[in-house]
């Protein structure tokens, strides 16, 4: 009983101690070992495989909300984020409930260093079923570009990113196809910037990501659980078809959009 006690206490301790909100232990479970999670990555991945040729052929379709002008004669580009949508990054959200959930820049960096994260479901072989339709592949993450202590390059994150993404079989991706946030001035966390960079030059096909800010703009703060919904019901046509997301119960703007206590949003009438 003491003992029981005594864990209760531990634990309130420790919850009560961290800055950001703290990776739901259930979410990660299931990013870890969930066989459907699994079958996510596979269902996005194989129905895009089937809408390609589709995109390919019709020269007004795009999937950038942020792409204007003549762009039927451009390139065919498609967007991918990276963490949870081709990189699996739950070991390291595994330690962090593990630890006690505080997020560390200084771990998430170590852990980057180490070139270990799986790859999402069938990912991998999507990028080379595009690569060999010559349909151009790029990146855009919120891996932040920043000079680290020790380190020659001023953003060290892109070049071990793209050496786990080497590390898994995807080869060609070169630097200017890596778009990390703050690698330019005006590149901030929401995503609309770097989507513009890449629809200026290429008739963008599709968009890969795990939160709402990897295809709509303005989704990461200052907007509501109800809005964030209603901007993605305005597009309702596209999910599945030029946008496809793949599911992340553990971070993201979804949990920033959350008032607190987030208790409120599990209130019921019965
Ligand atoms: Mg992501």
């Amino acid at each position: 009983m003491i003992y029981r006690l005594l864990c209760l206490i531990l634990l309130i301790l420790t919850v009560s101690c961290q800055t950001g909100p703290v990776p739901d232990a259930t979410g990660v479970l299931w990013t870890r070992t969930a066989a459907e999670y699994t079958a996510c990555g596979y269902q996005a991945y194989n129905a895009a495989r089937v809408n390609l040729g589709a995109a390919l052929a019709d020269p007004s379709w795009t999937a950038a909300l942020e792409q204007s002008g003549g762009y039927g004669d451009l390139p065919p580009a498609v967007i991918f984020d990276i963490d949870e949508t081709v990189l699996d990054s739950s070991e390291f959200q595994g330690r962090r409930v593990l630890l006690g959930g505080a997020f560390s820049k200084s771990e998430w960096d170590r852990w980057g260093r180490l070139n270990r994260a799986r790859s999402i479901a069938g990912a991998v072989d999507f990028i080379h079923f595009l690569q060999e339709q010559g349909v151009a592949v790029f990146f855009i993450t919120n891996r932040s570009c920043q000079q680290r202590s020790g380190s020659a390059s001023a953003c060290p994150q892109e070049a071990e990113t793209i050496e786990n993404l080497r590390s898994l079989g995807i080869y060609g991706v070169t630097e200017d196809h890596l778009l990390l946030k703050h690698e330019v001035k005006e590149w901030g966390a929401d995503k609309t910037s770097r989507r513009a960079a890449v629809a200026r030059q290429y008739r963008v096909l599709m968009l890969f990501g795990d939160d709402l800010n990897d295809f709509i703009p303005g989704v990461r703060g200052g907007i509501s659980p109800e809005e964030r919904r209603e901007k993605t019901g305005l597009y309702g046509d596209w999910w599945g078809c030029k946008w496809y997301v793949l599911p992340n119960p553990v971070y993201g703007s979804w949990r920033r959009a959350l008032d607190k206590p987030v208790q409120q949003y599990l209130e019921a009438d019965f």
